[in-house]
């Protein structure tokens, strides 16, 4: 018999509103995820303490654990202090950072992970990959999907707005990097999954149309949804295909010829995500997206988070070799640094200024 349907792996709970974090041991106790409240709550040592003031009241039977930062390190001796501890589920409450240690040391020691992140600066926050930095650099963990997803949009407005933005940056670029997708599939015969897609496309569509800002809970809740689907996808897909294509290739190079430089995560994936669209030809697109881009405060051009253009063409000519067996607009054309530079000086006529 043929298989009818699918089972995808996705959160039991997902929770985005204002005010979520007060609700979230009654949450955790109604969904079946914590029946004896005994939880083990990952975070940051610094701008954790506030948050565990107030969280604490709601969850009576937790234990605290502070992560050193983000590092492979920092998440094994994480899993190491939580386990013995007989909890019901491991909790991270914080930025990316801190979440990513919990994935892992949730993995690690057999318990289910509930995201509770503090700001939307990319699509991890659902995803089933915990990104920490090792020795060699930078690595990515599988790791099984958040068991609950608890977004707080008040606790998300208060974050630095940078952190808030730079979501908008990762969930935009999904539109760019489902495009790459289905060249692959036209040029190489890859295998597109329809409903993984599906999912991202549409959450990067809703983002990228959506006339709000950061400010507005309207806004801030689409654009955390998009961030929870867009991780879904990339379950559904068993890859991160659905939201990973040039864009994320030119912010691959940033971060590895300028380890010490790069922007953030999300800003680096907008700037690459609108130039990559000028070089698939959809101009109208890039230009579209980049007058996003801006309107939210986003960089569209190198030099608005301290690139030259000349280092910008280094980290495109390097971005292919960042993940090798992708194929992208950038391995499609497979340009020389002079045919970059002149792409590039179209496409800033393009967009304006
Ligand atoms: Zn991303």
């Amino acid at each position: 018999m043929p298989v009818l349907t699918r089972l995808i792996p996705s959160p039991v709970v997902v929770d985005i509103r204002a005010g979520a974090l007060d609700d979230l041991g009654c949450v955790l106790a109604d969904e079946r995820i914590s029946h004896s409240g005994k939880l083990a709550v990952a975070v940051s040592g610094g701008s954790g303490a506030k948050l565990r003031e107030r969280v604490a009241p709601s969850l009576p039977g937790a234990d605290w654990f502070e992560v050193g930062g983000g590092t492979l390190d920092d998440a094994i001796k994480l899993a190491g202090a939580m386990k013995g501890g007989h909890y019901d589920a491991v909790v991270g409450l914080g930025g990316g950072k801190i979440i990513d240690c919990a994935k892992f040391a949730a993995a690690r020691i057999g318990l289910p992970l509930v995201a509770v992140p503090t700001n939307l600066a990319h699509d991890g926050l659902c995803s089933p990959v915990a990104t920490l930095d090792n020795d060699a650099g930078r690595g990515s963990y599988g790791v099984p999907n958040p068991i609950a997803v608890v977004i707080d949009l008040d606790v998300v407005r208060a974050a630095p707005a940078r952190f808030v933005r730079a979501g908008i940056g990762d969930a935009v670029s999904n539109v760019s990097a489902i495009a790459d997708w289905e060249l692959a599939n036209r040029v190489k015969g890859e295998r597109i999954d329809g409903l993984a897609a599906a999912m991202a496309r549409q959450a990067g569509e809703a983002v990228l149309r959506h006339p709000g800002g950061i400010g507005d809970n309207d806004f801030l809740q689409v654009l955390a949804e998009a961030l929870v689907l867009t991780g879904i996808a990339m379950s559904v897909s068993g890859d991160s295909r659905p939201a990973s294509g040039a864009c994320h290739e030119i912010n691959h190079a940033f971060d590895l010829l300028f380890p010490t430089r790069a922007a953030a995560h999300g800003e680096q994936c907008g700037l690459g995500a609108a130039f990559a669209m000028y070089l698939r030809g959809a101009h109208e697109e890039s230009a579209q997206m980049a007058e996003v881009l801006r309107r939210h405060g986003l960089p569209v051009l190198p030099e608005e988070i301290g690139f030259t253009p000349e280092e910008f063409f280094r980290a495109v000519e390097f971005a292919p070799r960042t993940r090798p067996g992708r194929y992208t607009i950038l391995e499609h054309l497979d340009l020389t640094t002079d045919q970059i530079k002149d792409l590039y000086a179209d496409y800033v006529k393009a967009i304006g200024s």
